[in-house]
């Protein structure tokens, strides 16, 4: 700041350097240089240091001009008298027309990378150069992680979301084998396993008392061992019906692969049990066989006797000659049948 230089007017005062006029003699100091109090009209060939500096330049004179922007100075240089800053420095992008294989430092996080001595390309961000990389030129971040995969570019890697489609579960000690990240409010890491570190797990269903009953042939009181259920369930017939108790089938079968001999035991003197049942229940059905040939034999005899010489009907009903009693079963067919007449 300096002292106007004051020259005296018909109606009040001005600057020589500042161009200021006043009615009466100033009292603030002098910029020392143009004033121009709207910087919407600015000569073309004035700019701000700033804006040189976002170009890599800088003013190589002193400030020819300036304007007031909240109360401060902001001094305007010659836009032909300029020169490089930084001959080192990358080209300069924008955030709009920077090449997509460039990256940010925020962004190579991404990539588990750390920003290298090469960048490619500079973005002015709040009066500092931002400067983009090539992610597979710059030094791994994290040296603890597994490689980094592009989507899609490892196929025999898999999420944990993938596997399980195919009903397979990372071993507990399994390392990933790649990762990848997506953006959701913020960097989420995505593990990716191969086959070969996986055990084969059915899906998990629920099962009924009665498909514990009938498929693995678990008495009530072995299905009490099991323990609660895993899940209460509306009953889908209807909703005042006692709720479905329902069973972890991969909790099912885990208990009784850890009961294994207990469980082939019971098996065993199930099956004996079943045997003796089918076994009865073939005698039985024989049984009814003969009841049913033994009926529809007596029902042909009774045809017979009516016809029978020795028969006849009575007040009583009907009476045979010879067999007053009646028959017993294995005397049928009657071998004294005589048609009468
Ligand atoms: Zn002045």
């Amino acid at each position: 700041m300096t002292n106007h230089k004051l020259k005296k007017l018909s109606a009040g005062w001005m600057c020589e350097l500042c161009q200021q006029q006043w009615k009466k003699k100033p009292r603030a100091k002098c910029p020392g240089v143009v004033w121009y109090d709207n910087p919407n009209h600015l000569p073309s060939h004035l700019i701000e240091a700033e804006q040189l500096a976002a170009q890599n330049l800088k003013p190589k004179g002193n400030a020819i001009g300036c304007l007031k922007r909240s109360k401060n100075w902001v001094w305007l240089f010659d836009s032909s008298d300029v020169e490089t800053i930084d001959p080192e420095l990358p080209p300069i992008y924008t955030w709009n027309n920077r090449p997509k294989d460039l990256k940010t430092p925020n962004q190579l996080y991404r990539y588990n990378r750390k920003p290298g001595d090469n960048p490619h390309g500079c973005i002015r961000h709040e009066g500092d150069w931002l400067f983009l990389y090539r992610w597979e030129e710059c030094p791994i971040d994290d040296e603890s992680l597994p490689p980094y995969r592009e989507y899609g570019t490892a196929p025999e890697l898999k999420t944990r979301s993938q596997l399980k489609k195919e009903n397979l579960v990372p071993r507990d000690d399994a390392k990933p084998r790649g990762f990848y990240r997506i953006w959701r409010e913020e960097w989420k890491t995505v593990w990716l396993y191969h086959a070969d570190d996986c055990d084969w797990e059915a899906p998990d269903n629920f099962l009924t008392k009665g498909t514990l009953r009938d498929r693995y042939l678990l008495s009530k009181s072995w299905i009490a061992r099991l323990g609660e259920p895993d899940l209460i369930r509306e009953n889908p017939h209807h909703k005042s019906w006692t709720p479905m108790q329902l069973y972890s089938r991969q909790r099912v079968e885990r208990f009784l692969a850890d009961h294994a001999e207990e469980y082939s035991q019971w098996l065993d003197e199930r099956d004996r049990y079943v045997a003796i049942f089918s076994a009865n229940r073939e005698a039985i059905a024989q049984g009814h066989e003969r009841y049913l040939e033994a009926k529809s034999k007596r029902k042909a005899q009774q045809q017979r006797c009516l016809r029978c010489a020795s028969g006849c009907a009575t007040r009583q009903g009907f009476l045979c000659a010879i067999y007053p009693m009646g028959l017993e079963d294995w005397q049928i067919p009657c071998d004294d049948f005589v048609a009468r007449g």
